[in-house]
């Protein structure tokens, strides 16, 4: 662990700054939480701080404010839940900086708990304003930062902060930042990743940066598209980057000259409309009819890509092998999904929509680790040194 922790600090009795990820999905007519999965996730790191006799101060953002009060976004109902997962009380501010909540940290006793108002009711949050940092700060002694699924933003809460108090991780980014420098550094080998989602563009620096450390690479979802048509097939109306194509070519050819294994699937579910309920046919990659898309990789490629990923040792998963929002278009995305989960490999799965149907399925506890962060995650494995990581103490 490249980084200082709560574990390397003398916390108690301090007030610890807690930047936590509590942007959790909310119903959008009751307003409920829909997913508690991210609370939950940093319920350790608070653990710890309520037994070691801390001040805990919470924050966090929720949801696009964009620098206004917004009143359905309000942290209220993360308190409520988060004193239910607790069974602790759990105090609200009614803003983040300011008098009120001054007075609210002084009158905080060891072990006892507030959560600040969302911190992009400011614009300052988003900006990294150093005034609005300075001023976070000046709540707290120390600075726990464990919202890994942020760490890939400069804001006042992430980097500006830490500019004016000791600054360490919690469990979660620790935990999340041992696995993907693991993967990244010193994987059991073979290694493999899988590719998918819905553009070359996005994937395309997690490519060129993975490519020198894998064994084998495979790429599904609408990612293949791009990477078929270089190799000369039709791919009828599926997505085409057609400024990535040399890029993508020059990727195969890199992986032939590393000596990397490189898949594409050799059959795809296609569909001339991009509905429920259209009619679809499997076809070999070869035999792609022009006036379709690819929705789906096929049970040939599922059975192939399986096949492969069965003699590696560690596997990252970033993207679904296809529109898994559609349920006739998921089949790739599922069998993969549990396929990985009966492995005895290292299995990380990267992305925020391979995490979601990984979550859904009920298989999170059956692989090595379900980052929640997938935004971050990505750019981790890009080779990007995360703003919000940057600035914890290093562990000398
Ligand atoms: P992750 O969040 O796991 O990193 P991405 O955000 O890159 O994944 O991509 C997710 C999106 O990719 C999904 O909305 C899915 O519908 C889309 N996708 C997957 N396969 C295809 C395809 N063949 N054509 C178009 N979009 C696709
Ligand atoms: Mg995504």
């Amino acid at each position: 662990m490249p980084k200082k922790t709560i574990e390397d600090i003398e916390v108690k009795g301090k007030k610890i700054l807690l930047r936590a990820d509590f942007n959790v999905p909310l119903n959008i007519n009751t307003g409920a939480i829909s997913n508690d999965s991210r609370i939950r996730a940093s319920l350790p790191t608070i653990k710890y701080l309520v037994d070691h006799k801390s001040r805990i101060i919470l924050c966090s953002h929720l949801g696009r404010p964009k620098g206004k009060v917004v009143e359905n976004l309000r942290m209220a109902p993360i308190a409520q839940r988060l004193s239910q997962l607790m069974n602790l009380p759990v105090s609200t501010a009614s803003d983040c900086i300011g008098q009120e909540v001054a007075s609210k940290v002084g009158a905080l006793k060891e072990g006892e708990i507030l959560i600040l108002e969302n911190l992009r009711f400011h614009p300052e949050e988003e900006a990294n304003d150093a005034d609005f940092a300075r001023k976070l700060a000046s709540l707290a002694d120390i600075y726990v930062n464990d919202a890994f699924g942020t760490a890939h933003r400069a804001h006042a809460s992430t980097v500006g902060v830490a500019k004016y108090l000791p600054a360490v991780a919690g469990f979660l980014m620790k935990r999340e930042l041992e696995v993907m420098e693991k993967l990244l550094h010193n994987p059991e080998r073979p290694l493999a990743c899988l590719i998918g989602g819905a553009k070359v563009s996005d994937k395309i620096e997690l490519l060129q940066n993975m490519l020198r450390r894998v064994d084998m690479l495979l790429v599904g979802g609408g990612t293949a598209a791009t990477f078929l048509k270089t190799q000369g097939y039709e791919v009828g109306h599926s997505l085409i980057e057609n400024d990535k194509l040399s890029l993508a070519r020059e990727l195969v050819q890199a992986a032939k000259e590393c000596e990397v294994s490189f898949l594409l699937p050799i059959d795809v579910l296609v569909a001339e409309e991009i509905k429920a309920g259209v009619p679809t046919r499997i076809v070999p990659t070869t035999d792609i009819p022009s006036g379709s898309h690819i929705v789906d990789i096929g049970p040939q490629s599922i059975e192939l890509f399986c096949s492969e990923l069965k003699k590696c040792r560690t596997i990252m998963w970033n993207g679904p092998m296809g529109i898994y929002e559609i349920p006739r278009f998921a089949q790739g995305t599922r069998s993969i999904a549990s396929f990985l989960s009966t492995l005895n490999a290292i299995t990380i799965i990267g992305g925020g929509s391979s995490a979601e149907v990984v979550q859904e399925m009920g298989l999170t506890d059956k692989m090595t680790h379900v980052s929640t962060g997938g935004g971050a995650s990505l750019r981790f494995l890009e080779g990007v040194t995360l703003p919000g990581v940057k600035v914890l103490l290093d562990n000398k």
